[in-house]
């Protein structure tokens, strides 16, 4: 069998990161063929060509009409939903993600001189079904075999080697990137990772604190000249990465100063970091208050927490690790780079399931040096947790208000495999079947709901009303949900398969369309 290689992605809504095992057996990040450690989730559409990274970002003012950015938030929706058209052609958010996967699959081939067959690409942790088939198929279109989907706050914890310790744990993430907030915690238990609760805002990130000192100085040259400098696009493009930079020298400095020219005219500004946390202080309550909540949700108490692990770009500013300090007393782990985190683990990850995947078949298709390198970790395979997406119910009859409602059998946020089991009596007397009508949603009105199907069984005669029918809901691994009705000796069980993913041929024919797009 031929050799593959395998990374791991950590497909961003603002930038993303790709990780290999080198031969020595340590995770590195790869640098795309712009030589960086991280690569904007922006595409530019150009003639044929889509162009992904830094240069699609840098036109993202200039040519709005030609960019895609922020794919992510929509990863999941239907054609009908959401679509992008260029050049006569109309991409959906899987082709779209796929693009931008296909340049990391192609930069990483370059960076490691040979083929990249296979990957691990994380998720976050709230992801429903929809969104995480939408990522396994976008990474089969970008030519990809996608091991596993992971979740982020899981791949930070291999990252931070969590896999490896033997006492269990209680894991607090904090993931602030360029434009979302994730709070996760889970509990780590003999390598198997639960998650106890996630909450977050998935539009509040790194860009809302350049926004800040954005409109500051643009107030600033307003007072100065009398003019507004974000009305001209190229302004206010300079501006924006003026003030990323100015963010980002806070970090370590008392202090910054940035000018703006704009029309012949321009501005020096000082600013603090004292000043600058003043005004931010209203974003960084904002993550202070949604920590508070997930803690609230896990019910937690702080010194609860084993660890705290940061992950995201955002959390080397001073005032968030500040303000984490004062809500936890467990150290920051900090040794691992909070933005190339997420990526490391989920590379780690992909080696270890191609391991478990060697043993199975017995074709090694590994470098040995990397077999011999993870092999001390066996068993140490992060097993990963899945959840229900969405609440898996039943119709009922209620006999009070005369009307028809759902009943939760799976909660939404369950670990799969899931099982329940309940009894419910029949709604009349002397029914000859009962009726059992499956759906999935979070509303108690079997309208709002998305309808599963239905499944019967036959009732003896003279049933009294309210006689007992046993009903058995099992959601599995792979996502598919088993529904048995029993009631008086006689069973039905029926099968519905979730939607996962697209059909070999549907994935060859969709990949053709995306063929004749190069990709840089
Ligand atoms: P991520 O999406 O995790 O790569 O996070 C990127 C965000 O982190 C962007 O908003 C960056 O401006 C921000 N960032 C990266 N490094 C720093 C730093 N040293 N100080 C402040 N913000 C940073």
């Amino acid at each position: 069998m031929s050799q593959r290689k395998a990374i791991g992605i950590d497909l961003g809504t603002t930038f993303s990161a790709v990780a290999h095992i080198d031969s020595y057996g340590k995770p590195q990040i790869i640098p795309n063929s712009e030589n960086e450690r991280i690569t904007p989730s922006v595409i530019l559409f150009d003639g044929s060509n889509a162009i992904v990274g830094t240069l699609a970002k840098t036109n993202s003012v200039a040519e709005p009409e030609r960019i895609v950015d922020f794919v992510k938030r929509e990863m999941g929706k239907p054609k009908e939903q959401f679509q992008r058209a260029f050049e006569d052609k109309v991409y959906s958010a899987e082709e779209l993600s796929a693009l931008i996967l296909r340049k990391l699959k192609t930069d990483a081939e370059k960076f490691l001189r040979c083929p990249v067959t296979d990957a691990v690409i994380t998720v976050p942790a709230y992801f429903n079904d929809a969104e995480r088939t939408a990522t396994i198929t976008a990474g089969q279109l970008a030519g990809l075999n996608v091991l596993q989907i992971i979740n982020e706050p899981t791949a930070a914890a291999v990252a931070y080697g969590l896999d490896k310790l033997d006492q269990d744990q209680t894991v607090f993430v904090f993931d602030l990137g360029g434009g979302t907030f994730d709070v996760t915690i889970m509990r780590i238990e003999g390598h198997k990772i639960t998650m106890l609760a996630t909450n977050g805002d998935h539009r509040l990130g790194g860009k809302d604190w350049d926004d800040v000192i954005v409109n500051f100085v643009a107030e600033e040259f307003d007072r100065a000249h009398g003019e507004n400098p974000l009305l001209d696009l190229q302004s206010y493009q300079d501006l924006q990465s003026r003030a990323l930079a100015a963010k980002l020298q806070l970090s370590s400095r008392p202090r910054t100063a940035l000018v703006h020219s704009y029309n012949g005219k321009s501005v020096k500004v000082e600013l603090t970091r004292e000043d600058f946390e003043k005004r931010t202080r209203h974003l960084i309550e904002k993550c202070k208050t949604i920590c508070e909540m997930v803690m609230q949700e896990a019910k937690l108490k702080w010194s609860e927490l084993n660890k705290v692990l940061l992950v995201g770009g955002m959390t080397r500013m001073p005032m968030v690790r500040e303000m984490i300090a004062q809500l936890s007393p467990v150290p920051l782990a900090t040794d691992v780079n909070p933005d190339e985190a997420v990526a490391v683990g989920a590379t780690i990850q992909a080696i270890l399931l191609m391991l478990q995947e060697e043993e199975k078949s017995g074709a090694k298709t590994l470098p040995e040096d990397t077999r011999q390198q993870f092999s001390s970790r066996e068993g140490a395979l992060m097993q990963v947790t899945n959840i229900t997406s969405h609440t898996l119910g039943v119709v009922l009859w209620d006999d009070r208000e005369l009307e028809e409602y759902v009943f939760p059998m799976i909660n939404k946020m369950s670990a799969i495999p899931a099982t329940a089991k309940n009894y419910f009596g029949t709604a009349n007397a002397n029914m000859p079947r009962a009726v059992v009508r499956i759906v999935e949603g979070e509303s108690s009105l079997p309208g709002e709901c998305v309808s599963l199907g239905t499944c019967d069984v036959e009732l003896p005669p003279f049933l009294p009303k309210g006689s007992p029918v046993e009903l058995v809901y099992e959601y599995n691994e792979n996502q598919i949900l088993e529904v048995a009705v029993q009631a008086c000796g006689n069973e039905t069980k029926i099968s519905i398969e979730r939607n996962t993913g697209l059909a070999p041929h549907e994935v060859a024919r969709a990949k053709e369309g995306l063929a004749t797009l190069s990709v840089s």
